[in-house]
């Protein structure tokens, strides 16, 4: 067996001892003669996996008392909708800041459900930076405030936590939870597909503050009301039972690695040999400003366009695949999540050095 170095975007690369674990129990899970795949989501195996899942988001997190935790379905696309659909309702506007395509997407899909208003854009620098807070027009009867933390093909992402006020701070956090600590009380509502840093897609993560809850417009169909949800403890309907298995895993991993300070202390050591390099180098280059390069995502240029191609060759004949840029800002994209092990972005930059060397 070889497994690759896979630099992909999402869904990702997962721990190595994840899969192992998963494989080990794929027939038999813990003697119940059955794979998490066929058990019941009301049954007693499937309700203390799903508990112990949503345990460990609140320990790794630090999900205040007054949060709810959801697990839900239909991507950080279909929270697009779910999220106005929910709390637009409360003064009919809600703020967007864009710094990027996801962002652009969630403005743009909330406007089915009240007035947007496009608080602020990184459009003039072509989205490689995060406009500063003191060039936002925020308008305090918004129902909300939508950020991205990080932007998973523009590769900016936000070192710095908002500060929205009274009106409620909500992130789509989908490539980078989990991957530093966050403080969760400066958030009304955080929401994140797992198929960057927590596991196979199909699950959706909700954290959201009690008094958020419960104002859903009458259209809301109930599996997407978080009110319904959380009312029924995540099972409305049935949830994606193997998804959250496989994060209840993935967070027991990064538990056991220290939790999220040592997930921020490992990323930022591997980001760093990565963004060094691009600095160094004449032959590739960053296109993003420092102060909000993304540890997650990291787009860079080589000199010249037409060697892309037999950059990706050469990768990939040395097993690491999935370097090739999002078509929107072309060149590469080296995504390299929790789970990337910093020998990955080494054998990357050492493959970098060797193609600058015969080609620069
Ligand atoms: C991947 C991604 C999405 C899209 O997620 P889906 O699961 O396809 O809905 C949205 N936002 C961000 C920041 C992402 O990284």
């Amino acid at each position: 067996m070889t497994r690759v170095f896979n630099f992909s975007p999402g869904p990702a690369t997962l721990p190595e001892a994840v899969l192992r674990q998963a494989a080990e129990e794929m027939l038999d899970w813990h003697g119940s003669g059955m794979s998490v795949m066929e058990m019941s989501h009301r049954g007693k195996e499937f309700i203390s996996i799903h508990a112990e899942a949503e345990a460990l988001v609140r320990e790794l997190l630090g999900v205040p008392s007054n949060y709810k935790v959801l697990f839900m379905q239909g991507g950080a696309i279909g929270e697009n909708a779910i999220v106005p659909m929910n709390l637009i309702g409360k003064t009919g506007k809600a703020d967007y800041v864009v710094t990027g395509d996801w962002s652009k997407k969630s403005a743009k899909e909330a406007k089915s459900y009240g007035k947007v208003n496009a608080a602020a854009s990184g459009e003039a620098s072509h989205f490689t930076a995060i406009p500063k807070q003191s060039e936002w027009k925020l308008d305090p009867e918004a129902s909300y405030v939508h950020i991205c933390s990080n932007e998973t093909i523009g590769g900016v992402q936000y070192h710095w936590t908002p500060d929205t006020g009274a009106v409620p701070l909500v992130a789509d956090m989908s490539s980078d939870i989990m991957s530093r600590p966050i403080d969760v009380s400066r958030y009304g509502l955080i929401y994140a597909g797992a198929q960057k840093n927590m596991g196979p897609s199909g699950l959706t993560l909700v954290v959201v503050r009690d008094d958020l809850i419960g104002h859903a417009l009458p259209i809301c169909p109930s599996a997407f009301n978080y009110q319904t949800q959380a009312e029924a403890d995540s099972m409305y309907n049935t949830p994606p039972t193997y998804a959250i298995y496989i994060a209840g895993l993935v967070f027991k991993y990064i538990k056991a690695q220290g939790g999220l300070k040592a997930m921020e202390a490992h990323n930022q050591a591997k980001a760093a040999i990565l963004y060094d390099y691009l600095d160094e180098s004449r032959f590739y280059r960053s296109p993003v400003a420092r102060e909000a390069r993304s540890l997650m995502n990291v787009p860079f240029k080589l000199k010249d366009d037409a060697l892309d191609e037999a950059f990706l060759k050469g990768a990939q004949a040395k097993g690491m695949i999935q370097l090739k840029g999002h078509r929107s800002v072309g060149g590469m994209r080296a995504s390299i999540y929790n789970a990337m092990p910093v020998e990955g972005v080494k054998a990357l930059v050492a493959y970098m050095k060797e193609f600058e060397a015969q080609h620069g």
